[in-house]
Order: C-alpha cells, then sequence, then structure tokens
C-alpha cells in the first residue's frame, strides 16, 4: 500500500479511544467510516467529535492542514458492520478490553474484508496472539498502541501501519516481538525507580528532580504517551513528597 493513495479507515468502537483514533485519522484527510454495535452511538460520536474538533480550532490547536467543517465532512457513522467496513483498506479496532469480545469482533470482520486489508487492535494489555487466535489470515493483524507491539504480522502490514500513523502526525517505534506489559512503560519505569532510589539514598531533591524528569526525558516520548508520563510524574512527584514529609 502507498497510504497516501488509500481513502477510507474504518474504526471498530466509538468510545473515547475509537472518537481519539478517529479524529487522528481526519487530521491525516483520510475518509473515515465509525462503527458501534450499540445503535445510535457512532452517530452520538460524531456529534462529540465535531464540538472538540470546533473547540481544537477555537484554541489553534486542530491538527492538520484541513479546517474542522473539513475534517468533519471526512466522519461518517454506521450501525452495520458490512457497510462500515466497505471500502476501508485499514481497520482500526477500539471495543472494549475483553478477550471475548475482541476476539468475536475481529473474526466477524474477517467475513466482510479483503485479505489485504489491515485489521489494527488498540488493545491496551491483551497480547496479539490471542486477540487475534480467531482471525484465519493473522498475518494482516496487529496492534496500533502507542506502547504495543506487532507479533506475527507480515512486514508489509507494518510497513504500512508505520507510514500511516507517521502521516497523521504519531511518532511510531516498531517492536520485533511480543511481550507482556509496554517496552516504553518498562523503560519508564527504570528511570522513575532509579530516580526513586537516588532521592532516597539523597543524592538529589525530589521535585527538582521530578521537573527534570519531565522537561528533560518525558518530552523525548512519544506524545501519544504523554498521559502515562504524567501519571507517572505525578506518582513520583506523589511519593517523594510523601518521603519528605516522613523524613
Ligand atoms: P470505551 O468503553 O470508552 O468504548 C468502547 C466502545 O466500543 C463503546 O462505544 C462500545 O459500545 C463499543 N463496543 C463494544 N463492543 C463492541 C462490538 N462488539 N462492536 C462494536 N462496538 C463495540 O473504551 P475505550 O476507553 O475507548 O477503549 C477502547 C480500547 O482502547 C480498549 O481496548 C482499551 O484498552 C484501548 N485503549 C484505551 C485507552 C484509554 O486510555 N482509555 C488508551 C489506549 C488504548
Amino acid at each position: 500500500y502507498n497510504v497516501s493513495d488509500m481513502k477510507i479507515i474504518t474504526v471498530i468502537g466509538s468510545g473515547l479511544i475509537g472518537r481519539s483514533w478517529a479524529m487522528l485519522f481526519v487530521s491525516g484527510g483520510y475518509n473515515v467510516k465509525i462503527y458501534d454495535n450499540q445503535p445510535g452511538q457512532s452517530t452520538k460520536a460524531i456529534t462529540e467529535i465535531k464540538k472538540q474538533l470546533v473547540e481544537l480550532e477555537e484554541a489553534h490547536m486542530l491538527r492538520g492542514e484541513l479546517s474542522a467543517a473539513q475534517q468533519l465532512a471526512l466522519l461518517s457513522s454506521y450501525d452495520d458492520l458490512s457497510q462500515a467496513l466497505d471500502g476501508a483498506f485499514f481497520v482500526q479496532e477500539c471495543v472494549f478490553e475483553q478477550l471475548e469480545v475482541k476476539q468475536s469482533i475481529f473474526h466477524d470482520m474477517e467475513r466482510f474484508v479483503g485479505k489485504d486489508v489491515i485489521l489494527s487492535s488498540s488493545t491496551s494489555c491483551l497480547v496479539p496472539s490471542k486477540v487475534f487466535s480467531k482471525v484465519q489470515n493473522r498475518s494482516r493483524c496487529l496492534v496500533s498502541h502507542p506502547v504495543n507491539p506487532p507479533y506475527y504480522t507480515a512486514a508489509a502490514v507494518m510497513d504500512t501501519t508505520h507510514a500511516l500513523m507517521t502521516k497523521v502526525g504519531q511518532a511510531p517505534v516498531l517492536l520485533k516481538k511480543e511481550i507482556d506489559g509496554f517496552a516504553l512503560n518498562r523503560v519508564q519505569a527504570a528511570i522513575i525507580a532509579e530516580s526513586w532510589r537516588l532521592v532516597q539514598v539523597s543524592v538529589f531533591w525530589a521535585c527538582g528532580w521530578g521537573v527534570v524528569l519531565r522537561s528533560q526525558f518525558f518530552k523525548a516520548l512519544p506524545t501519544s504517551s504523554k498521559v502515562s508520563h504524567e501519571y507517572a510524574f505525578i506518582t513520583f512527584v506523589f511519593k517523594c513528597k510523601k518521603m519528605l514529609i516522613n523524613i
């Protein structure tokens, strides 16, 4: 695939993450078809997205080259799975984080898409070998999460997904094999643990180092993981404050 020639992406599940992916893909100029198995839910999602796109535009924070109205015009909602998948080259699944639900939706999807269509999951902690266990052609499956790796995916599928994510302004990193937990969170945990140890042995003060972590280390990491970095930062400062109070 040349991702610039491809036009349609389907987002399955229109909760927080489905809406976020949809906004990201329209910012890159893609037509996005949103499907949810709760009737009317995908239509509500577009209403919600509209509010956010307008607010972002007013705040001069809208991504991409297109206006909010132009991005909104690229969105459509579906209560029917086969119609939602029609014409898509890439599908981003965003349903509940429950193994059976994900296995079942991927199994259903495969009936309606051609063999080259990329099936991508947003799973946060389920391993791909389980999520895609009911898919016949697994070489077109992968996890697209800021910190989760693809597994038995064909190289071309990873290349196309990498190009797509780059085109919509993400900073994708390819992982070579399946691993429990997120690679980025593992690295982040190591940094936090050593920082915490150095504070404990009085090498430096907690809050000053917390600011350094935030400004120098976390900013270099992918934007999409900002929330977890902020969480780690807050946890770090909270722990340090607790320790300082205990001194
Ligand atoms: P959510 O509960 O907000 O939304 C899930 C949506 O999926 C709902 O609208 C629901 O109606 C729909 N749905 C459920 N089963 C479906 C099915 N069979 N077919 C179609 N639609 C279905 O969940 P969320 O927070 O958006 O998370 C979605 C996925 O993204 C999860 O796998 C989650 O782990 C992952 N994720 C979440 C976050 C986060 O911070 N929330 C971050 C990264 C990844």
